[in-house]
């Protein structure tokens, strides 16, 4: 097997700006008051805060800063001390922690040194109970209200009597969100950035779709680097500008034959929450052993294809609760069944997140069911999105060469 290389997408440089930007807003917000600051879950109502005049800070999207930065295993110790388990999410324990000793990873990347303070906390247990909790600890710490939406999950199919239920709780927010942004909710403003949102997601969904073609032009590493304006900036144009020369640059890739992976031998499907502090060292892996992870649900779970300006909140609601950590595993297996065929995967990778249940799905019994299904095989890696001390980097490497060279023969 010839030893194989990365090759670099030129748009990394805009997405760094993007999300430079993004946070050099909220900082300014922060200091001078010009904005009032929403912090919303990664699948929350966003578009509505957006709407109504606020900037909205993701703080998954800070856990994984924490993670991608290897300082998490700093900071969960000091939250594991007030009384918040190891066991549970490594993005809130890391995420309080760095609250509690004052620090964040932003201060290295952009010299922002804490993070914005919120005159609202949102969220959507559409993922898992966690943000609740996580966002119920800064309510009591800093005094600050808390609105949320619930949404009943493991569904086997979007049920209109959720989507109901989950639209009128977003309706429900407007009162309180009107009271702090201090101004009135208007349904225009609202369809408008729905309508943005659903653009965003549409050339986010081309992007990663991109990866059909043979080689793949894009990995699921360049995925989690990229996806940063979707997840952060989506309802804002912005997001949109940049999906745009992102697209063009992999559309220039695929018709050159460009592999972001040279000499591309096996594709790969990525299940479950990435391993944020050893992306690096994943991806040199793979590309060592000409592999390229091209697909995966965690960076297509920022597709929203549901958004529908003409009917705001329902569409919301619809494409919240349908997002593939809320369903059930007969949903989940048709999902992944359908990307694995449709993108010639030739093995699974399910990541078993030690803090994360909730987006860890080999627990069940998914793996075997689906490699009967497909005649794929698979390999279960052990590790944790955030907390390293979850993660042996030597028999994983051992491992994916094993399961590589299974592959090979
Ligand atoms: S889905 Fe997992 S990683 Fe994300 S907030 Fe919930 S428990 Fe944490």
């Amino acid at each position: 097997m010839a030893e194989s290389r990365r090759v670099e997408i030129k748009a990394s440089a805009q997405v760094r700006a993007v999300m430079e930007q993004h946070f050099r807003e909220l900082d300014e917000a922060a200091k001078t008051g010009n904005r009032k600051i929403a912090w919303c879950s990664s699948v929350g109502p966003a578009e509505l805060a957006i709407s109504m005049g606020f900037l909205v800070y993701f703080y998954e999207n800070h856990g994984a800063m924490l993670g991608s930065t290897r300082t998490a295993t700093d900071y969960i110790p000091v939250t594991n001390a007030v009384g918040y388990s190891p066991d549970i999410c490594s993005y809130l324990t890391s995420d309080i922690g760095a609250y509690l000793r004052g620090e964040t990873p932003l201060m290295r990347a952009y010299g922002i040194e804490r993070v914005p303070k919120p005159d609202v906390l949102l969220y959507n247990t559409n993922q898992c109970r966690e943000v609740y909790d996580w966002m119920s600890w800064y309510s009591r710490e800093l005094k600050v209200p808390l609105y949320g939406v619930n949404t009943p999950r493991t569904q086997r199919q979007s049920r209109e009597d959720v989507v109901e239920s989950v639209a009128a709780q977003i309706e429900e927010m407007v009162p309180g969100l009107e009271e702090v942004a201090g101004r009135r909710f208007d349904i225009d403003e609202f369809r408008e950035v729905v309508a943005t949102s659903r653009e965003c997601s549409q050339l986010w969904e081309e992007c990663l779709d991109t990866a059909e073609a043979m080689p793949s032009p894009m990995t699921f590493f360049d995925d989690c680097i990229h996806m940063g304006p979707a997840v952060v900036m989506r309802g804002r144009k912005e997001a949109n500008d940049y999906y745009k020369i992102l697209l063009a640059e992999l559309k220039e890739r695929v018709e050159q034959g460009v592999a972001a992976v040279e000499g591309e031998r096996h594709r790969l499907y990525w299940e479950g929450m990435p391993i944020w502090g050893k992306l690096r060292m994943m991806s040199e892996l793979f590309a060592r052993l000409n592999s390229c992870i091209l697909v995966s649900t965690y960076c297509n779970s920022w597709v929203f294809s549901a958004l529908d300006p003409k009917d705001p909140f329902k569409s919301m609601a619809r494409a919240y609760s349908s997002i593939f950590i809320g369903q059930d595993d007969n949903w989940k297996e048709d999902y992944i069944a359908e990307k694995v065929e449709r993108f010639n995967v030739d093995g699974i990778l399910y990541h078993d997140s030690k803090t994360c249940p909730n987006n860890t799905n080999s627990r069940y019994g998914m793996p075997d069911r689906l490699s009967e299904r497909l005649g794929v095989p698979y390999l279960i890696i052990y590790g944790d999105l955030n907390d390293l001390r979850c993660f042996s980097e030597e028999q994983t490497i051992t491992n994916v060469e094993a399961f590589i060279e299974q592959l090979e023969e």
